[in-house]
């Protein structure tokens, strides 16, 4: 079974970076990025141990928890960008969203939140250039914190991000530093405590990690070469 050797792998890699940086390993969520794989392959990561999955499109990840709804230690978490039109059905299936980065988003999370009485946990991504069209300039991302914090229904837990890709690995870690630098100087400004820094994909979650993040988004490590 490729998954499992795959997870165990990666589970090594995240244990020894994790020992490298003093940190203990249950800081580090390990959220399998399951876009375009199928529900057998999904539990196949969740008899190893997997219980956050991170789905990219709202209808694909739906038909999925739909599919898998009696499996309820799942953590779905939506890790994908966000149209409008689609916050209604997001706020109803996921846990977390990875993807807060505009203001007219955030009002229709706000409203759709508040009419189903939840309290949505999100992240806000921030946009480090061109691998994601997603994401709130660094320059921004403080007036947007400060428009959220207005918001009942949703709770920004931390910040994401997506960094350019990069043969050497030294070259990525200035990336994931500056993130948790914005997150600690908005902790700072506002005197709260965001717990969470989602930073680090197949090629270069070990950096991620010494750096800092807590939640590592791996798709093709684990499963595979997406189709
Ligand atoms: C696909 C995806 C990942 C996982 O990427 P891999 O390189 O396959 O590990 C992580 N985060 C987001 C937002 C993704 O879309």
């Amino acid at each position: 079974m490729i998954i499992k050797e795959n997870y165990e792998k990666i589970e090594e890699r995240i244990q020894k970076a994790c020992q490298r940086s003093g940190r203990k390993r249950e800081e580090v969520i390990l959220l399998a990025a399951s876009k375009t794989q199928p529900v057998e392959k999904i539990l196949q990561a969740y008899q190893c141990g997997i219980r956050y999955f991170g789905e990219n499109r709202v209808q694909e990840g739906i038909e999925k928890i739909g599919v898998l709804k009696e499996y309820k230690d799942i953590h779905w978490h939506l890790i994908g960008g966000l149209q409008t039109n689609k916050v209604k059905y997001a706020v109803k299936y996921f846990e977390m969203i990875h993807s807060v980065d505009r203001e007219d988003l955030v009002d229709e999370l706000e409203k759709r939140a508040s009419k189903i009485n939840k309290v949505q946990e999100g992240l806000i991504e921030v946009n480090f250039g061109e691998e994601s069209k997603f994401g709130v300039k660094e320059e921004d991302l403080k007036k947007l914190f400060e428009y959220i914090l207005t918001k009942k229904h949703i709770k920004i837990l931390g910040l994401m991000a997506i960094p350019p890709y990069f043969e050497n690995l030294e070259d990525v870690r200035p990336f994931f530093r500056k993130l948790r630098q914005l997150k600690e100087e908005l902790e700072k400004e506002f005197n709260l405590q965001l717990p969470h820094l989602s930073m680090g994909m197949s090629h270069d979650f070990e950096v991620a990690i010494e750096e800092g993040s807590t939640i590592v988004r791996i798709g093709t490590a684990l499963f595979g070469e997406r189709k």
